[in-house]
């Protein structure tokens, strides 16, 4: 279907990503090249491929080029943990693995062979251009996904290409996608809605749009990206969908034609929270079905005042039955509850090597004609309305759906009972006051062992997705029981009961911002008492409440922070200190946000925004990134008048973000002669640096050696890329006095307006003044030095900077030239050594 669309519209634009693209006959060239390496590799129809990819372009080239080889994908999601990772190789076996130099590191041992896009990407292209002949047919699979497992594993569900193609056929019959569309890619590999996101669009003419890894949960940087990029199709879940309802310019995400909602129940009251803040008619669904029956297996569209009190599910997809049956097979009365069956053209060929389950789960189909036909049990209570809609009840089994995940509790159990002070354990799932659920885990521990809840926490970590971990953990003497000898979970105490047992001693608020914090969080955590030393996360609290109670704060407090001050700052006490700081109370004056999520320390960069995002798209999603920026207002850079006295002053606002080091500093070129005084300034007030980086700077005075007409084009050239441009009055005469008329008529300036060159002509003023008075002193700590491998000056070794480092100097050299390093093929490499290093040095540092 994919390569007829390629047919039809060639140089339409078939996938975006953040500022790349490809159209569709270059993204069918790239899949055949790699498809035609993959069967190079023996892989063939019925042939498992494990793909380790982040959101990129080289993702969506890897899953079609698998599946034009005739494989089917198994995804490994880079984010999950290695002992995770490794169950499903273990498992699946997969021989062949695709992936990059940079995630390969993060893959536990296996057999398989593997091909890195990025890195072997040259050696890809000497294959062919040609379509395969490829002999799949609708019963070959197209893909493994694996999902939680009550007993303890996940379990890997087989769908072959049939129920795919009816997915897509359904979608298209329904929704009717054109090539005006664009499709917001959003979910990851490892949750089948990815799969008509990706297919529905690429089959059909539309334009798939990538969300950047670890933006789909981010809900500012989503609505920015629909109503930047005019995004008309997308999916989510309904806690997503409230946050999205939650944020600033929802107003403007008018061009959504088409939404589907799905994963778990979707309320009334964020219906109609949809209808007030969007009047979009027929645009949301809500479709249900399990990973099971190949994605959505029925769909309702919502609608306005209906007098439903629960949103039904609606109706069948096209070539599905529904049964609503009881314990006998028996189909229920209308407005009775019974066991939702699913059969038709959807099914999954079952769970991989695990044949009793499959038969458990699948079995013979009673009410159709066609020999060996099954029916998927699918565990979940509903009933048949009066108008012929059904309606989700909820589960007749421990499977739960935290913000959307399917958990089986008993896998999490599982896991615990693997560590040696657990005895015994209940995990439960609780809702907040706003109806989230989140999972606290009650633990009974081995008389004779201690751990810290900080200890059980971490082994969940390495061995269960971040979804999977319970946000609190309740130690217990014993477990409630019933009667008959089992758990009692319904006597487990309320998380507010035990708050004193999470954190420890109660203190309460001492002063007016600590008393207007708990009012918040108790509203937005839906418990009291609260006391100032309580941990955010250990209550309950997660991702989207944060952006919930962080809102809460603007509104009270006037001032917009970013999460990653809550990661770093998880308590009242904490958050109130933040807040009570003057300097916050004024708005930030050079830190801008780069990418504010995660729950690493930040990494701070000087002078520059733009240049640095290839950079930030390939580190850790979990590494919060600030730019520290007086260049885009130049009176600023101007008026200090030395180096030190501006270092001084961004350090005074990365403060008031992180109060104490260890402190990830950097910046490219100029910039980072910033960073090195503020790490000098830093070090002298007893914080502590974990990283001093330095992206192809030089240390101030040795380019000196250099004419200057070779230097002016040099310094010019690179101010013309710095980034925005402002018209400053008189310059350009200055200018000419200083250099001469024939400087800015120079070709190799690449001057495109004249206010490009005054602009930076004013700002490379002041780096001049700054470099001229700095006299940088002897470093005691580590630098990491970043060198481009195409120097456009002469420049002394190490860039110079071997004479000031006392401590040590880690130096590489990174393909392209000054501003190339930062870019991409070259930045990958940099951002994978940066990764390191960042890691090296928190390691050694905490
Ligand atoms: P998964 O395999 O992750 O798609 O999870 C499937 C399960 O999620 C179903 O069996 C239901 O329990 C639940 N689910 C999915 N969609 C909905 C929905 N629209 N409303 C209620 N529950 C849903």
């Amino acid at each position: 279907m994919f390569e007829i669309q390629v047919e039809r519209s060639p140089d339409k634009t078939a996938v975006v990503f953040e500022n790349t693209q490809l159209t569709y006959q270059q993204l069918n060239r790239r899949a055949n090249q790699l498809a035609h390496h993959l069967r190079s590799l023996g892989v063939e129809s019925g042939v498992l491929v494990g793909i380790c990819l982040e959101r990129s372009l080289e993702m969506i080239v890897g899953l079609l080029a698998i599946l034009k080889a005739g494989g089917a994908y198994v995804p490994l999601d880079p984010t999950y943990p290695t002992e995770r990772l490794a169950f499903v190789l273990q498992d699946t076996q997969t021989p062949v693995i695709l992936t990059t130099a940079r995630l390969l590191k993060s893959l536990p041992a296996h057999q398989a062979q593997v091909v890195c896009l990025d890195s072997e990407w040259e050696m890809l292209t000497q294959n062919s251009l040609e379509n395969l002949v490829c002999e799949v047919t609708p019963d070959n699979l197209i893909y493994i996904i694996y999902t939680s497992g009550s007993t303890g594993q996940p379990k890997g569900v087989m769908i072959p290409h049939r129920g795919i193609y009816n997915q897509l056929q359904w979608r298209q019959t329904t929704f009717e996608l054109t090539q005006a569309d664009k499709v917001l890619q959003n979910i990851s590999l490892s949750f089948d809605p990815s799969v008509w996101q990706i297919f529905w669009s690429l089959c059909f003419g539309a334009q798939l749009v990538l969300a950047r890894p670890g933006g789909h949960q981010d809900p500012a940087y989503l609505v920015k990206l629909i109503s930047e990029q005019q995004i008309t199709v997308m999916a989510l879940v309904p806690s997503m969908l409230r946050a999205l309802l939650e944020q600033k310019g929802i107003e403007n995400c008018q061009t959504l034609k088409h939404i589907t909602c799905g994963g778990e129940a979707l309320p009334v009251k964020l219906i109609e929270d949809f209808f007030s803040k969007l009047k979009l008619d027929n645009v949301l669904h809500n479709c249900y079905g399990p990973t099971e029956a190949s994605i959505d297996a029925t769909f309702w569209k919502c609608q306005q005042n209906s007098n439903y009190l629960i949103a039904p599910i609606g109706r069948p997809i096209a070539n599905t039955q529904i049964y609503i049956l009881d314990e006998d097979l028996q189909p229920v009365g209308v407005g009775d509850l019974g066991e939702l069956h699913i059969g038709g053209a959807g099914l999954a060929r079952g769970y991989f090597k695990r044949p009793d389950l499959t038969r458990e789960k699948f079995i013979p189909n009673p009410f159709s004609q066609e020999p060996g036909a099954l029916m998927y049990k699918t565990g979940d209570l509903a009933r048949y309305l009066g108008d012929g809609n059904i309606e989700y009840v909820g589960r007749q089994d421990s499977q739960v759906k935290i913000r959307s995940f399917r958990i089986e509790l008993g896998e999490i159990e599982a896991v615990l009972a693997q560590h040696p002070a657990v005895q015994q354990s209940a995990v439960i799932a609780r809702e907040d006051v706003l109806g989230d659920k989140y999972l606290v885990a009650y633990i009974v521990l081995d008389r004779d062992r201690a751990v810290k809840i900080a200890q059980l926490r971490r082994f969940l970590q390495q061995r269960l997705p971040e979804y999977m971990v319970p946000s609190a953990f309740v130690l217990l003497e014993t477990l409630p029981m019933t009667p008959n000898g089992k758990v009692d979970r319904r006597s487990l105490p309320e998380p507010a009961q035990i708050r004193q047992e999470l954190e420890g001693t109660f203190v309460a608020p001492r002063n007016e911002v600590e008393i207007q914090l708990v009012k918040i969080w108790q509203k937005v955590l839906g418990m009291q008492p609260i006391g100032i030393k309580d941990n955010f996360f250990s209550l309950g609290g997660h991702s989207l409440l944060a952006v919930r109670l962080l809102a809460q704060v603007e509104k009270v407090f006037k001032k917009n922070l970013p999460v990653s001050i809550l990661l770093q700052n998880p308590t009242i006490e904490q958050l109130a200190i933040i807040l009570s700081k003057s300097a916050l109370v004024k708005s930030w004056s050079y830190l801008v946000p780069l990418q504010p999520c995660g729950s690493k320390p930040p990494l701070f960069l000087c002078q520059g925004i733009s240049i640095y995002q290839p950079l930030i798209s390939y580190l850790d999603p979990e590494q919060p990134v600030y730019g520290l920026l007086s260049g885009h207002e130049q009176e600023k850079l101007v008026k200090q008048n030395r180096l030190e006295e501006l270092a001084f002053d961004y350090i005074q606002e990365i403060k008031t973000l992180q109060p104490e080091g260890p402190y990830l500093l950097g910046g490219h070129s100029f910039g980072g002669v910033i960073a090195f005084e503020m790490a000098q300034q830093l070090i002298s007030q007893g914080q502590k640096v974990a990283l001093l980086v330095l992206l192809d700077t030089f240390l101030p005075g040795t380019t000196k050696a250099i004419s200057s007409s070779e230097r002016l084009s040099f310094h010019l050239n690179q101010l013309l890329q710095i980034g925005p441009t402002y018209i400053v009055k008189n310059v350009i005469e200055k200018l000419s006095k200083s250099y001469g008329s024939f400087a800015l008529k120079h070709k190799f300036f690449r001057i495109k307006t004249l206010e490009h060159l005054v602009g930076h002509a004013a700002y490379y003023g002041a780096v001049l003044k700054y470099a001229k008075h700095y006299v940088p002193q002897v470093y005691l700590g580590r630098i990491t030095l970043f060198m481009a491998r195409e120097k456009l000056v002469r420049v002394e070794p190490e860039l110079g900077w071997t004479k000031l480092v006392a401590g040590e100097l880690e130096s590489y050299e990174i393909p392209g030239d000054h501003f190339g390093l930062l870019k991409k093929p070259n930045v990958q490499l940099l951002a994978e050594k940066l990764k390191v290093a960042i890691d090296k040095g928190l390691a050694e540092n905490y």
